[in-house]
């Protein structure tokens, strides 16, 4: 894993739910993917639809920090 040249970098997805008010407390958290993306090619904040397992249903998920 030796020549990075930071163009590629590990994001984490998290659902757009994390802020709502159902959030339950004593879940284990929140619920995350992670991927990656080319930073040259996506200068900008991901968003993916993926399941989320919270909402029971298909959601945006947006990167975070
Ligand atoms: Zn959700």
């Amino acid at each position: 894993m030796g020549k990075s040249k930071g163009a590629r970098i590990t994001i984490t997805l998290e659902c757009t739910c994390r802020n709502s008010s159902n959030l339950n407390k004593r879940s284990k958290g929140i619920f995350r993917y992670t991927s990656s993306k080319n930073r040259r090619n996506t200068p900008t904040r991901l968003e993916l639809k993926k399941f989320c397992q919270q909402c029971n249903s298909h959601t945006i998920f947006k990167e975070i920090k």
